[in-house]
């Protein structure tokens, strides 16, 4: 037996009584409410970016469609190019190609995982980040460029918004409609539509009465603010400003907002971990010298340090590798029976907990302001955040932090927001809130936006009113010629670097649609039988992480502390992605697409 791991004098079980206090004051509530963005709140969805083009309508036909231009669009381009296909069509909603990284143009964005493995596509395309967590402007720059090194431009139809898709079995094609009057027809279509994409405001009364200006972070309003996403904001000198929402955003968009804001209130409902980010300019002569393949190597040691796979040395090195390699693959963990490691988790746990609050009591000098940065819940019941900037921003004189200890606000009045109980006055209200990304809470097509008619006329939507059915949550049976970059990341697997997962299932889709064309076919699609056993291989890898999730602080990972209603179908392949990517390897490997039958 292992030694029993040390608590180094932490309470374990008054933490746990904490936690579940923190917990069970967040329960509840209107939290889980998703108001629709329609009638006055249209205007939150609004594109600042780019000025409305007028086109006439299209009744084409291409080869591919791919709904949604962003990192996953793009990927998918570029793998199907490679793969010979010739006309590939993106459409997107946006101006532009370059998805979340279109819309979330905030003061200070950045990718928070190391862009040497964030940013697709580096070495084909030939370009290097300067930084290692790189800047939104030059995230955006190199999706424009993935587009263009491909010819993912020539085709692309942007500021435009597909209302549906029906499958036409006599012409074995897909019928796209949009927005803009187009009917454009198709032998494939992918669904890459991205699960940061619908915006979240509070279910609270009153937003449309709000008389200042008010905007979500991914609507960023420069021309009221001034400045840019890489500098502070001139005209808030003389404003008092507002912010919802502590989560990723808020932690990059708060810095810039408190330098620049004549008075910047920060309405928080639960802390997020603030580890440091430890960022710095990437020194050209290393990056120059990284022999070729170099990307492809660093993207499988990232996951390999994290998930547990042969990884020698640690390559990145950051926060992630840093927590993971701590809380979740510890050598010392294979030496202990199931019980002992649960235990040591928390323990270790506790003990980065204790350290992420310490570091508040470091930093934050009002005793009663950093107890309320403080977060009590285990640390990867949300995702967790890293800046050097934000936790310091809460000394400044014109920062005032409104902790409204898990209720969040209680109402919008016309002159500004209502928390615990007292009217703040503003200028400026700014929603850092996100998106609708929740399992249960937003079902793929209400995130979408659109529903797609399969083959006897099946809706998507309702086949999976009552959980996901796929395979590798890619493709389902009615739906042939199509398929899901990771439906909601249900059925797939969601790493850390989410472009990971994006490129593998870009790789996997194009060998499907490359071999559907190569064998001389014109339609593959799932067979019922292959799909009813990848929910079954779901059912039988699912952890049973109920009890942790229970424990958790609301949230996306627990449906917002509902877990009753939580489908298990609709999880990740629980062998984690090490294992999920050494299955579709292996699947393309057997030659045969298994489960998949060509016509
Ligand atoms: P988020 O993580 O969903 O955070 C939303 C924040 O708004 C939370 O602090 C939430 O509080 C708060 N909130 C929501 N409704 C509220 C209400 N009624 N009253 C008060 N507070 C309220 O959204 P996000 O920060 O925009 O991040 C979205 C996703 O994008 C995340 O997955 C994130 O990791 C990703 N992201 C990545 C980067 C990057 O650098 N790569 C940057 C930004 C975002 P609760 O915690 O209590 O729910």
């Amino acid at each position: 037996m292992a030694d029993a791991p040390s608590t180094e004098g932490i309470d374990i079980d008054g933490l746990r009584r904490k936690y579940r206090e923190e917990r069970d004051r967040r329960l509840g509530g209107n939290r889980a409410e998703l108001p629709e963005l329609v009638g006055p709140l249209a205007r939150y969805a609004d594109d600042p970016h780019s000025p409305p083009v007028s086109r006439d309508p299209r009744n084409d036909r291409v080869d591919v469609i791919i709904v949604g231009a962003g990192l996953g669009g793009l990927l998918i381009g570029a793998e199907l190019r490679q793969a010979g296909v010739e006309k590939i069509r993106l459409i997107d909603a946006a101006g532009d190609v370059g998805g979340v990284w279109y819309w979330n143009r905030y003061p200070g964005a950045r990718c928070d995982v190391e862009s040497l493995i964030y940013m697709p596509l580096l070495e084909e395309v030939g370009t290097l980040p300067t930084e290692k967590y790189a800047r939104a402007t030059e995230i955006m720059a190199h999706a424009q460029g993935i587009a263009k090194r491909y010819g993912l431009y020539e085709e692309a139809l942007f500021q435009t918004s597909v209302e549906g898709m029906e499958w036409d079995d006599a012409a074995t094609e897909w019928v796209t409609r949009t927005d803009r009057g187009d009917e454009i027809r198709s032998q494939f279509v992918i669904l890459a539509n991205g699960p940061l994409t619908k915006i979240k405001l509070p279910a609270v009364d009153g937003i449309e009465t709000f008389r200042g200006k008010a905007f979500h972070t991914s609507r960023w309003d420069y021309a009221y603010t001034g400045g840019s996403s890489e500098t502070d904001l001139p005209n808030l000198a003389d404003k008092v400003v507002g912010v919802v929402g502590t989560g990723a955003t808020g932690l990059q968009c708060i810095p810039p907002l408190a330098r620049s804001a004549k008075q910047l209130i920060v309405f928080q409902r639960t802390p997020s971990t603030v580890s440091p980010r430890n960022n710095h300019v990437l020194d050209r002569d290393w990056l120059a010298s990284l022999e070729p393949g170099w990307q492809a190597k660093r993207m499988q040691n990232f996951i390999d340090v994290m998930y547990g796979g042969n990884a020698t040395e640690d390559l990145v090195n950051d926060g992630w590798t840093d927590v993971w390699r701590d809380l979740f693959v510890n050598p010392a963990f294979k030496t202990m029976t199931p019980l002992e490691v649960e235990a040591a988790k928390e323990v270790a746990d506790a003990i980065r907990m204790e350290q992420v609050r310490a570091r508040v009591d470091a930093i934050v000098k009002d005793p009663v302001v950093a107890e309320s940065l403080k977060p009590y819940y285990a640390f990867i019941c949300k995702r967790p955040g890293f800046s050097d900037e934000y936790l310091e921003v809460f000394n400044r004189p014109n920062v005032t932090l409104v902790d409204t200890r898990g209720k969040g606000l209680e109402s919008v009045t016309p002159e500004g927001v209502m928390a615990n109980g007292q009217l703040y006055e503003l200028d400026c209200l700014i929603f850092a809130t996100g998106f609708e990304a929740n399992e249960a809470g937003s079902s793929f097509n209400r995130r979408i936006g659109f529903d797609v008619l399969g083959r006897d006329q099946v809706s998507l939507s309702a086949k999976w009113a009552s959980g996901l059915s796929t395979l590798h949550g890619l493709t389902t049976a009615k739906f042939p010629n199509m398929i899901v970059q990771s439906a909601t990341s249900a059925q797939n697997t969601e790493p850390a670097n989410f472009m990971h997962a994006l490129q593998e299932n870009a790789r996997h889709m194009a060998y499907i649609i490359g071999e559907t064309r190569r064998r001389g076919a014109r339609v593959f699609e799932t067979t019922e039988a292959a799909e009813a056993a990848w929910v079954q291989t779901i059912l039988d890898h699912a952890v049973d992480d109920t009890a942790f999730l229970e424990a958790c602080t609301p949230g996306r990972r627990n449906n917002e502390g509902r877990i009753g209603v939580r489908m298990q179908a609709n999880r990740n392949y629980g062998g984690g992605p090490l294992e999920f990517y050494a299955i579709l390897d292996s699947w393309r490997a057997e030659g045969t697409l298994p489960g998949i039958a060509l016509t």
